[in-house]
């Protein structure tokens, strides 16, 4: 009996995992399709300047709309296609859509346009030989000089694979700026900035959440300025989503931050339109 028992949960498990993969294949499927027919889309969230909320960058965000499902989530799909490939051309589309839009907004707005355009890049991506090459075919084919373009990397990234400081490097070299995603989260943080050509910090939200809360974490946001500073990094604190955050991170020195207090993710239209607070009140006043 314990032995059916045993069996039974064993084809339990069995199945949950194919479930699992099976939605996993499902939305890779349904993905590759929404790649040909213009269901994903890229929203921008503005990187701020302290104190004054000007507009100094840009953070390109994937959305996907999917035609049954409604809106799924990044954190939903790109672990997906991580899985099964897809982030390459995926990850292919979102660089030159972004690096487009950059040159858009050039030829828009000028001085006003966004110093920086960040996009997101995965392991998966860095892995791939020629993905240096990739961006600089990218770069010559939009015509965006290299230095607008910020590509951002998590740790975990850099240390997957032999050759993803191979490319971290090659981008670096044609200019391209490198930001260190969630930085302060994972195993060997200040090591990597050793080895790591990194031109950006992002603070990771745990630790700016701490800020405010009196955590134990609000240590590591003060000590991290400091390494910034001493290292010529630009520290940008992420996931800014209160008043109080803000003018705390301003004190310990913080100058660039990103968040739901400055603005969401938002399309690029109105990226243009975007002002800072305090000009608002002003108008208003
Ligand atoms: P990430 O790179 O750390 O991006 C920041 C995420 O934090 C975004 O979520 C953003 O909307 C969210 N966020 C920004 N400010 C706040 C805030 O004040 N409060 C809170 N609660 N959240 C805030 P999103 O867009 O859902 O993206 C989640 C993750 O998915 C990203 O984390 C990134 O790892 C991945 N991802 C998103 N777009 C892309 C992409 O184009 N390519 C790749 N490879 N990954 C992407
Ligand atoms: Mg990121
Ligand atoms: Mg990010
Ligand atoms: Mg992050």
């Amino acid at each position: 009996e314990g032995k059916l028992q045993g069996k039974g949960r064993q084809v339990t498990y069995v199945d949950a995992m194919d479930q699992r993969s099976a939605e996993q294949s499902r939305l890779a499927a349904d993905l590759r399709i929404a790649l040909d027919t213009e269901q994903l889309y890229l929203h921008y969230q503005p990187i701020v300047t302290m104190p004054g909320g000007e507009l100094f960058g840009v953070e390109a965000l994937v959305r996907w709309t999917h035609p049954a499902r409604g809106p799924i989530g990044p954190a939903v799909f790109i672990p997906a296609a991580e899985r099964t490939g897809l982030i390459v051309p995926l990850g292919a589309w979102i660089l030159e859509e972004a690096c487009r839009q950059a040159v858009r907004w050039i030829e828009e707005l000028g001085d006003a346009a966004p110093h920086t355009v960040t996009v997101n890049v995965s392991a998966r991506q860095l892995r791939e030989a020629g993905f240096a090459g990739e961006v600089a075919a990218v770069l010559e084919r939009t015509g965006l000089p290299p230095e607008v373009l910020t590509v951002e990397v998590t740790e975990t990234a850099v240390f997957d694979g032999g050759t993803a400081l191979t490319e971290l490097r090659a981008i670096a070299a044609l200019g391209v700026k490198i930001a260190l995603d969630d930085f302060g989260t994972g195993h060997s943080s200040l090591g990597l900035l050793r080895t790591c050509p990194a031109d950006v910090l992002k603070v990771d939200k745990s630790f700016v959440d701490d800020v405010t809360e009196g955590g134990q974490q609000a240590v590591v946001v003060a000590a991290l300025i400091g390494i910034c500073e001493g290292m010529g990094l630009r520290a940008v604190a992420e996931g800014v989503e209160t008043a109080e955050q803000a003018a705390e991170l301003q004190r310990l020195g913080y100058r660039y931050a990103q968040g739901f207090h400055y603005g969401r993710p938002m399309p690029a239209e109105a990226i243009a339109a975007y002002r800072p607070a305090p000009a608002r009140s002003r108008i208003a006043a």
